[in-house]
């Protein structure tokens, strides 16, 4: 495990549970337990990454690339595609983040409004 007091590397050890929604060799895709929208999936590499603030061009690019491919995925298995949905990073206080483990919010199923509250 990457990081042993970190939650979503214990959700990727399976030592807690989770829903999955899709996975591949570097990203996993899971429910969010407290949805915020009809389809709430959160997409997480396999390698811990802190934050989007601490993000590694260089270091960290394939599994960037893992991310957004897994997410590509996981809109068209919701249904996403022709409705459209909303990719979301929290960074720090303000955003309200709370998980530091880099994750990517995908947020569908209804229409949203802008800019967010
Ligand atoms: P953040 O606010 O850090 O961007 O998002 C963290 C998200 O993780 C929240 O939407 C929260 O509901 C979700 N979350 C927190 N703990 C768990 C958990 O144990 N399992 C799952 N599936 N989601 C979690
Ligand atoms: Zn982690």
């Amino acid at each position: 495990m990457d990081d042993p007091d970190c939650l979503f590397c214990k959700i990727l050890a399976g030592t807690i549970p989770s829903t999955i929604v899709a996975e591949s060799e570097l990203a996993y895709a899971f429910r969010d337990v407290n949805p915020a929208m009809p389809s709430h999936v959160l997409v997480i590499p396999r390698r811990h990454i802190t934050d989007a603030g601490t993000i590694d061009a260089a270091a960290d690019s394939t599994d960037l690339a893992g991310v957004f491919a897994l997410a590509r995925q996981v809109v068209t298995e919701e249904g996403l595609d022709e409705r459209g949905y909303r990719l979301v990073f929290n960074v720090g206080r303000d955003s309200g983040n709370t998980v530091p483990h880099l994750h990517l919010h995908v947020l569908g199923g209804r229409t949203m409004g802008w800019p967010p509250g």
